[in-house]
């Protein structure tokens, strides 16, 4: 079955101790969709500007993305810059210029209307709502966001969170969220606001599923050489999505391999630039490094 993510496509330029990486293919939606799309036809909504090279169209292309809601438009299109110090961990948000997205209202064909597995990826709630909205009987949503529409837009975010079956958050968010420091008590207070599945990433350690089954703890695949973290949660769940729509049977019997693919996904975005890495991964490698986190957690 397919998949359709609304999310940012942007233009990133990324710097690192090691080196600067100017105007890079990012945003939300294109790290998320090129996850997905390893498990299942995948379709972006976005907007881009006419500075968007069109080597970055080909690559999605390259995956097979569905770029019918795609919408080119004259305007530049959005840029994002960040700085991470040594510690990868922490990074610094440079500028955000929206650019094209300043007026962007995301408009689905009729033939997308009816995609069953929805990745509202990371954007002004505003605009997942209206995604929502034109999607007729979605078999599973999936929602994310950032601690920006935390901060600017909870109103909406909230509102969201009783539309949505799944809600992704990282444990900082969470925190923010909620109040909480203790995290099972964190994930009790999320489900009151409305999904039936909370995940939470904690990076490198990992991610957190809270489900009406219990609590499922995912590790993230140790790599002993991170480039850039960069999109790491967008193709987490990008590749969780993915997974979940190439599976027959239900949400619940799929959700906990569906996060370990997500995280092994994840992991090749860490290897390189931008999506320089994750675009040269396969279906076998995937698999490969799903087998060895599923020896690392069994006992
Ligand atoms: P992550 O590393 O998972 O936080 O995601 C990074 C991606 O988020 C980058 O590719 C950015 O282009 C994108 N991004 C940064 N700020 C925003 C924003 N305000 N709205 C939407 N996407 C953003």
């Amino acid at each position: 079955m397919s998949v359709i993510v609304v999310g940012s496509t942007a233009l990133d330029s990324i710097k690192t101790p090691k080196s600067s990486n100017p105007r890079l293919l990012g945003g939300s939606a294109s790290h998320a969709c090129v996850a997905a799309s390893f498990f299942a036809k995948t379709n972006l909504v976005g907007i881009v500007g006419n500075d968007f090279p069109s080597r970055y169209l080909n690559l999605y292309q390259r995956h097979k993305i569905g770029l019918e809601a795609l919408q080119r438009v004259p305007g530049k299109t959005f840029h994002w810059s960040g700085e991470y110090e040594v510690n990868m961990n922490n990074r610094r948000t440079l500028a955000t210029e929206l650019g094209v997205f300043e007026t962007f209202t995301p408009e689905l064909p009729e033939s997308l209307r009816d995609v069953p597995y929805v990745l509202l990826a990371n954007i002004a709630p505003e605009l997942q709502h209206h995604v929502l909205d034109q999607i007729r009987k979605p078999k599973f949503v999936i929602a994310d966001t950032m601690d920006l529409w935390l901060n600017i837009a909870l109103e909406s975010l909230l509102k969201l969170l009783r539309r949505v079956d799944a809600f992704v958050l990282n444990d900082s968010e969470a925190r923010q969220l909620t109040k909480e420091d203790n995290l099972p008590a964190a994930l009790r207070k999320i489900h009151r606001l409305g999904p039936k599945y909370v995940i939470v990433k904690k990076g490198e350690h990992g991610s957190v599923l809270s489900s009406p089954a219990g609590l499922f703890v995912a590790p993230a695949f140790p790599l002993r050489k991170v480039v850039d973290p960069t999109g790491a949660g967008d193709s987490f769940v990008g590749g969780l999505i993915g997974y979940l729509a190439s599976r027959t049977g239900s949400i619940d019997s799929n959700l906990r391999r569906a996060i370990v693919h997500g995280s092994a996904v994840a992991s090749f975005c860490c290897e390189g630039f931008g999506l320089n890495r994750i675009t040269k991964t396969t279906r076998p490698a995937i698999a490969e490094r799903v087998r060895a986190l599923e020896k690392m957690t069994c006992f």
